[in-house]
């Protein structure tokens, strides 16, 4: 059993840090909200006042923010002045690259061991302790995130060194991005040419256009396995997330020089879909975008 510091109890963190409780763990906990607070305690951890109390005296420190600029001003304020050098810092927070690695640089500066962790799967993940870890750090960072990650997850992987775990986790949703939209494209245009649906289903998800966004997450309602189209596009993954992991992607892109036609494409598409109020939707949802049916249901 170890002391564990858990900061942001959100959608995501809230859940997380419930399963650290579960499996033995002693959480002492803090974010803004008083009513993640107030829902954290339910669960089984003990409040702190501030993010530094939090911190002081913690085997682990877990954060699950919204983005890199609450992830610098939370390391640089409260969680490297004030944790144990012995302590494994871990950020699951979804942000970008070059934030994880400079925050990671500053830690070590100060003698600590930090990894980023971010997830691949949403709410329900989160709740049910299924979620998948991609961690970037040193062999000795990982090796003691993955004792506090195992019992939050399905899967904890080794993506590299600092930023690594970030790096994978916004490739692989700009190729989700990218493989959803062209997805719904191709059913639109199998629509428009006369096709039933469900036949071209069962051919392609056993073609060589089979992908996760098809047979795993499907579209079109009815169509595949249950997915968030059979409840007209609520739950999910929301689009407003998808927005901003392909931005990130962008972002990453940009720094790095590559060229993604595909990933660009995908977040115009999704910043069309938000604009048009989509946000809360699932992202699978832009298929309405694509089709044109988004306009004649919101009125
Ligand atoms: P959320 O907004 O529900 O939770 C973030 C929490 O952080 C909030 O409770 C907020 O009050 C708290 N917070 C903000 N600034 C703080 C500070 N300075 N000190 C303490 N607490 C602070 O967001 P979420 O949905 O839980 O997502 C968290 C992260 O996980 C994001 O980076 C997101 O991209 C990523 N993610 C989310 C999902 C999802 O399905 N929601 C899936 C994968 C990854």
């Amino acid at each position: 059993m170890s002391k564990v510091a858990f900061i942001g109890l959100g959608n995501m963190g809230g859940g997380m840090a419930a399963n650290l409780v579960n499996a033995g763990h002693e959480v002492a906990a803090f974010d803004l909200s008083e009513e993640a607070l107030d829902r954290a305690k339910g669960n089984g951890c003990t409040i702190a006042k501030t993010a530094a109390d939090a911190v002081k005296g913690a085997d682990a420190v877990v954060t699950m923010l919204p983005a890199g600029k609450h992830v610098s001003s939370v390391y640089a304020e409260s969680v490297i002045p004030h944790a144990s050098k012995d302590a494994i810092l871990i950020d699951c927070s979804t942000i970008d690259v070059a934030t994880a690695r400079q925050v990671a640089k500053d830690a070590e500066a100060a003698g600590l061991t930090m990894v980023d962790a971010p997830v691949s799967g949403g709410i329900a993940a989160a709740d049910g302790g299924t979620l998948t870890f991609m961690v970037g750090g040193s062999a000795d960072g990982f090796a003691k995130a993955q004792l506090i990650l195992d019992p939050m997850g399905k899967a904890v992987i080794h993506a590299g060194d600092a930023g690594s775990g970030q790096a994978a986790k916004i490739c692989n949703n700009m190729l989700l991005g990218a493989t959803m939209v062209a997805t719904c494209e191709t059913f639109a245009l199998a629509e428009a040419l006369g096709l039933d649906l469900q036949t071209f289903y069962d051919i392609s998800s056993q073609a060589s256009g089979q992908s996760w966004s098809m047979t795993s997450y499907c579209p079109v309602p009815g169509v595949g396995p249950e997915t968030p189209a059979d409840h007209d596009y609520d739950g999910g993954f929301a689009a407003a997330l998808m927005l901003k992991d392909l931005r990130l992607a962008m972002q990453a892109a940009d720094n790095a020089e590559a060229y993604t036609p595909m990933g660009s494409a995908a977040e115009e598409l999704y910043a069309r879909f938000v604009d048009l109020g989509g946000e809360r939707k699932d992202f699978s949802g832009i298929i309405k975008m694509i089709d044109d049916s988004w306009d004649d249901d919101q009125g």
